[in-house]
């Protein structure tokens, strides 16, 4: 099992189930070549995906080409569902920075197959996280800046604002579809400039002000 580390707080928490949304920034949406829909398209990470600041992203012997994919995370404070948006803030505990790390020649080959994404996004470290943000000490998480440098380079930057749906509306839209637990973690989709990793490559990604996650990459020996 995997626990958040909170910041400012010795409270332990166990990483529920991780809901991936996509097509959730239009220039992404754009330079994946895809259309944005009314609502955007989830799926579901495995909680074993997860690994920490300092960790190592390892690339599977199956996938000849990761992407790095920033995102803001929304961690859930506490069980519900049909959450109307007015009410969605108190079930938000905290935000976090995380990488949606995608095997993107797999998730390819799901797409032209019509098969789920669920090996192309869930391989074991796909899914590193920074500790926990608490919601009451970000004044506005629709004003966030996300950033990622892979070996000091910037890859991705972006502004919450630039999300195509309201924090409100996601938290009440994956509400209507699955009960959201205490501890279960949205992870809002990515901004544009996604692109690949290789060994040996050093990530930094930011929720600038708030959050930092520095992970590595590295291969299945
Ligand atoms: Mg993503």
């Amino acid at each position: 099992m995997h626990q958040y580390v909170i910041q400012g707080s010795t409270q332990r928490l166990t990483v529920g189930k991780i809901i991936g949304l996509a097509r959730t920034y239009k220039a992404h949406a754009e330079e994946m070549h895809a259309t944005v829909t009314e609502e955007p398209l989830l799926f579901l990470k495995p909680e074993s995906a997860v690994i920490y600041s300092g960790g190592s992203i390892i690339i599977p012997r199956n996938s000849h080409c990761l992407h790095h994919e920033v995102e803001l995370g929304v961690v859930i404070s506490k069980d519900g569902s049909h959450i109307p948006e007015a009410n969605a803030r108190d079930y938000v505990l905290g935000y976090l920075v995380a990488l949606d790390i995608t095997a993107r020649d797999l998730q390819a080959e799901a797409k032209k197959q019509g098969w789920p994404w669920a090996i192309a996004k869930g391989f074991d470290t796909f899914a590193p996280i920074s500790d926990v943000v608490l919601a009451r000490k970000v004044p506005d998480p629709m004003n966030l800046e996300l950033s990622l440098q892979v070996n000091g380079q910037l890859r991705q930057r972006a502004n919450t604002s630039l999300l195509l749906y309201s924090l409100d509306h996601i938290v009440s839209f994956v509400s209507e579809i699955m009960t959201l637990r205490k501890g279960d973690l949205i992870m809002t989709g990515t901004p544009q400039g996604v692109d690949e990793v290789k060994e040996g490559d050093v990530l930094d990604a930011h929720l600038e002000g708030y959050c930092t996650l520095h992970v590595d990459v590295r291969r299945e020996s």
